[in-house]
């Protein structure tokens, strides 16, 4: 790097340093978050487990609900439930190629049923629902009813919902939203889903 490129280089890092600094300084309010992790692509649920695993390494109560009947066991249940993170999971019901819709519903309401009383623990940090956004799509769950209980939780309590196509009044409430989109995928290419990386 010549001299000149390096001071002009030292010029906009400080410059970026200041706007940085000046919105950190802004932020200065502290609230339990919701945050979407939404969109076509792949990443949405390994980030919800990332957020819970984030979060359990600082020694915060996390618990998961998770709405799909897994096809296979679960890499993320098998260390968090060691870690004593309890998993609200279906062992009938709701899966991709399902329709018989009378199970299904009556599945996501036992999930919910099993993770509903942590939305009125203070002491429950943080609650991962991965793939709740197909339940509220096809009515297996009371959209009002899970928008009261999310929005009458504890202050300082996070909440992460992960799925395709979540539904615009919870986009609304949510703190921080993420849209993961599809730029590739391998099973494009005819690449099964590869454990350990797909689930
Ligand atoms: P992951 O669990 O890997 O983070 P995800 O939660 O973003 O993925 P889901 O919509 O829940 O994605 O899909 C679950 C499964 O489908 C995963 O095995 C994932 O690899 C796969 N998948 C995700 N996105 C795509 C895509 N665009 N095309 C094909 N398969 C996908
Ligand atoms: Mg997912």
């Amino acid at each position: 790097m010549t001299e000149r490129n390096e001071q002009r280089h030292k010029e906009r890092q400080q410059k970026l340093k200041q706007t940085v600094d000046a919105k950190v300084a802004a932020a200065d309010t502290d609230k339990g978050l919701l945050l979407v992790l939404t969109g076509n692509g792949k990443g949405k649920s390994t980030a919800g487990f990332g957020t819970v695993l984030r979060a359990v390494g600082h020694g915060l109560n996390c618990q998961v609900a998770q709405f799909i009947k897994g096809q296979w066991d679960c890499g993320e249940r098998n260390v968090l439930e060691k870690l004593g993170v309890p998993f609200a999971v279906m062992r009938t019901g709701f899966t991709w190629n399902t329709q018989d819709r009378q199970a299904d519903t009556e599945a996501a309401q036992r999930v919910w049923n099993e993770i509903k009383p942590a939305f009125s623990d203070p002491s429950v940090n943080l609650i991962l629902l991965d793939e709740l956004t197909y339940m509220l799509s096809y009515d297996y769950l009371d959209l009002d009813e899970v928008i009261a209980a999310i929005e009458n939780r504890p202050p300082q309590q996070h909440v992460v919902i992960t799925g395709r196509a979540c539904h615009r009044r919870i986009i609304e409430l949510a703190d921080t939203v993420s849209e993961v989109r599809p730029t590739k995928h391998a099973f494009e290419a005819g690449i099964k889903a590869q454990k350990g990386v797909d689930w």
